[in-house]
């Protein structure tokens, strides 16, 4: 039990909490920060600190923490009707307003909408989906999915299965069946005289040859985020989408864009597969989606997968799969709210307006020697540190760097995150100039401070 002197909340927090995806000896040395309300892009705690808030909570809240044509269509809903699903032959009618945008606003002609709470569950559902669709045509052996080294889809068990990092070993994962591909970051993974065209090729036919050994028949579906978010920033190597979508098509195996991140607006279009130029098969929406203020997924079913889809359902006459608050009413209204704000308010165009800026400035930045990478698009970017710039030899990884340099910005007023060894950059799209010049200034004075 605490005892009576440390009633603080850093105590509170540490005694009654297991934190994910946090570095406990960071904590255990400098406490948790206990975040009370929000104004705008910045965040204040319980000690009265303000911190700007580079990470857009987790990239999710991009119209800021305190939007009030958020917070109205949130109460309202509340007050008109706070919750309901979408089966058994009902569904809100705000569900239904929202898939209908949402097609709308999709790069698809036509499409369906299917609703879930995260983005995790979203994949999980698109797994799912094909699943159903390939044994319902004929082919139940069509189950491998196919994803990337580095991509991140999530923490249930089989979206963590897709997720290409090391750390879900310890939970016995991937399940059997998920199989990783080359992670298309060429200052990383390019061989010694490469070139980047060179290096997609070997991408695009390292895809087409593990689906030759495995069988297409027996893969259900190639999964991709147009830049890779959790992994550390990772556009994706030259041609790259343009190479593997012809390969998917001749195999039939559908690629599914995993927009979680990339949606609406990130990286200065709606949807990140314009920004890398590829039609996917469906999309996976989530975080935006919402502008962060409701946990809230949706799949995005495009013209074919819908059809295809459709007519296996009604074979069987239902689609047995749904979450309790699938289409929940208020998530619903908010994420109509949050497409308006993001499409019809300025924020994308802010992004475009930007992220010139923001490229410039981090340029800047990047001179230090120690900094061997500056890379992204839009409102998301990455810098890799290296102890060797000419060799890109990594910093020592016990040593954790980019955790000191996140630290050091969070002591200076400034959250970024730090992943892998990069620092990663994702504001809120309502930044202004002034703030953007704060956010820079900040970064640079604590890599001063670490290097
Ligand atoms: N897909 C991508 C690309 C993500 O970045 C994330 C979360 O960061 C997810 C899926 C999982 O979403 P959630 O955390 O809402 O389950």
């Amino acid at each position: 039990m605490r005892d009576a002197n440390s009633n603080s909340w850093e105590a509170r927090a540490e005694e009654y909490s297991l934190y994910g995806f946090t570095d406990l000896p960071s904590i255990h040395q400098r406490g948790t920060v206990v975040v009370t309300h929000g104004e705008g892009p910045y965040i204040f705690d319980t000690r009265g600190r303000k911190y700007l808030d580079a990470n857009s909570g987790l990239w999710n809240m991009v119209a800021g923490f305190d939007h009030p044509g958020l917070i109205q269509a949130a109460q309202d809903q509340y007050a008109r009707f706070p919750g309901y699903h979408a089966f058994f032959g009902r569904m809100s009618d705000q569900t239904v307003m929202l898939s209908e945008k949402l097609v709308e606003v999709s790069p698809f002609e036509s499409g369906k909408v299917f609703y879930t709470n995260s983005g995790s569950e979203a994949n999980d559902t698109m797994v799912k989906i094909l699943w159903f669709l390939h044994g319902a045509e004929g082919k139940p052996q069509k189950r491998k999915i196919l994803t990337r080294w580095n991509a991140y889809h999530g923490v249930t068990a089989v979206s963590a299965s897709m997720t290409g990092k090391p750390y879900n070993s310890v939970f016995g994962l991937p399940l059997p069946g998920f199989i990783h591909l080359t992670c298309p970051h060429y200052w990383r993974f390019g061989a010694e005289g490469e070139t980047e065209e060179q290096f997609t090729a070997r991408l695009a036919a390292e895809l087409e040859a593990t689906i030759i050994k495995e069988g297409a028949d027996t893969i259900a579906g190639f999964f991709a985020e147009p830049v890779m978010g959790a992994g550390g920033v990772i556009p994706p190597s030259k041609g790259y989408f343009q190479a593997i979508a012809p390969i998917l098509k001749k195999y039939d195996i559908p690629l599914i864009a995993d927009e979680v991140i990339c949606g609406f607006g990130r990286t200065g279009n709606t949807w990140g597969s314009q920004t890398y130029d590829f039609m996917p098969d469906a999309i996976i929406s989530s975080k935006n989606l919402t502008a962060g203020f409701f946990p809230m997924g949706a799949v995005i079913l495009g013209p074919e997968l819908s059809t295809r889809v459709q007519n296996a359902v009604e074979a069987i006459e239902e689609f047995p799969h749904g979450f309790t608050a699938s289409g929940h009413p208020v998530g619903c209204a908010i994420a109509l709210k949050a497409i308006d704000v993001v499409m019809n308010e300025g924020l994308a165009e802010n992004v475009q307006r930007l992220a010139p800026r923001l490229e410039a400035g981090l340029a800047q930045i990047a001179q230090n020697p120690n900094i061997g990478e500056l890379r992204g698009v839009g409102f998301m970017w990455a810098l890799e540190a290296v102890k060797d710039r000419a060799t890109k030899t990594p910093f020592d990884s016990a040593l954790s760097v980019s955790e000191r340099i996140a630290n050091t910005c969070t002591d200076l007023g400034l959250i970024c995150r730090p992943l892998g060894q990069s620092i990663v950059l994702c504001p809120p799209f309502i930044l202004t100039e002034g703030q953007m010049d704060e956010m820079l200034e900040k970064l640079d004075a604590a890599l001063k401070k670490v290097f």
